[in-house]
């Protein structure tokens, strides 16, 4: 095994109370993510010239978590190998069953079987890495999905805390706070500071923005100016329709796993990150935006159907790998309840306010 380099060593110390580094020399398809995440960064380089050097790496830790540092003026994105491998678990289970995603390849030969997501029902989640049980789809095409939509989760998590470094989010926070780590995935304790948590949620939206944009910008190369796509045994490239299904299938999927519980509007005000519901239910507004800004608008009602049947076979497809019940209604719920409809608007406004203090 090869020794440190100066800079693993740095991270490595930088996140030893979470951890310390996880050297991707253990296992070949780290490395190629981590050289694929730095490739991304170049490109993002190009279209935000004074985004300063990142250092990202993987933290030895079981839990779905990412953090972003700012150290000795230095940026670090570390993201838990637990996020990799729930992930990498949830989607292979998921495309094991011959119930869920039955349009992708041919589910016929797959399992009847219930095989259950490797996890400790901690919050956050945490990989159970002592009773590992890896499942693999036997065709092949419904593996591609999986490892697609890992991909789609895992640039999803690096290019959010990306945008805490690039939008000005953790030097705010440093400067404010004192504090220099940002968690993605808190447990949900209930803070005092109610300005404060709403400034915060609102932080969080731009991050998740920021992410789902990026998203949109890399698929609208390959939909509309063909260029190659990044599996060629999907479809999921061929149209916005086909894409918006599987990215958001991914990513309400990734949320999925924090838990969506029943909302109660005051309680989710004292919180520093949006619920998990509620960032679904944004990223949706965000993505009818994103097509309208695009001049898709014959679309967009297509569009909006599409999300909600996508959001409806990954409730299906999670209840499938894990002994949860059906939590489809608590997301409906924000497009029903005005109170809830409310706290999600001021969210969005919140950001005038918010954004002369980055
Ligand atoms: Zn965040």
């Amino acid at each position: 095994m090869p020794a440190m380099t100066v800079e693993q060593f740095k991270f490595h110390y930088i996140f030893s109370s979470k951890g310390g580094l996880f050297n991707v020399a253990h296992l070949e398809e780290l490395q190629h993510f981590k050289t694929a995440i730095e490739q991304m960064f170049e490109v993002i380089k190009k279209k935000y010239p004074n985004l300063p050097p990142i250092n990202f790496d993987f933290v030895l830790n079981d839990s779905l978590n990412a953090c972003v540092k700012k150290v000795n003026g230095e940026y670090y994105i570390g993201i838990n190998i637990g996020a990799y491998f729930l992930l990498k678990d949830m989607f292979q289970k998921m495309l094991s069953s011959n119930k869920v995603l039955l349009n992708v390849g041919n589910p016929l030969i797959e399992t009847g079987d219930k095989n259950l997501l490797t996890a400790l029902n901690n919050r956050p989640i945490e990989f159970d890495i002592a009773n590992i049980e890896m499942i693999v789809p036997k065709d092949p095409v419904r593996t591609s999905y999986g490892s697609l939509y890992m991909t789609f989760c895992l640039n999803f998590l690096v290019l959010h805390e990306c945008a805490h470094i690039i939008r000005g989010h953790l030097d705010y926070h440093i400067k404010s706070n004192h504090n220099s780590d940002w968690n993605e995935f808190e447990d949900l304790n209930p803070q005092t500071n109610l300005e404060s948590c709403s400034l915060y949620q609102t932080l969080e939206m731009d991050a998740d923005s920021f992410a789902t944009n990026w998203a949109f910008i890399e698929a609208e190369s390959i939909i509309e100016h063909n260029l190659p796509p990044i599996k060629n045994d999907t479809s999921v490239f061929e149209n916005w329709n086909s894409f918006v299904f599987n990215w958001f299938f991914s990513i309400y999927s990734l949320l999925r796993m924090q838990g969506f519980n029943e909302l109660n509007v005051s309680k989710c005000k004292s919180y520093t990150h949006p619920p998990a519901t509620i960032r679904m239910a944004l990223i949706a507004g965000n993505i009818i935006s994103i097509l309208e800004k695009k001049n898709k608008n014959d679309s967009i009602d297509e569009i909006t159907k599409n999300y909600i049947a996508s959001s409806k076979e990954a409730e299906k497809a999670y209840m499938e790998i894990t002994c949860s019940h059906d939590c489809f209604g608590h997301f409906a719920e924000i497009y029903k309840n005005t109170d809830l409809q409310n706290y999600n608007s001021e969210i969005l406004s919140n950001w005038n306010k918010v954004r002369p203090l980055l």
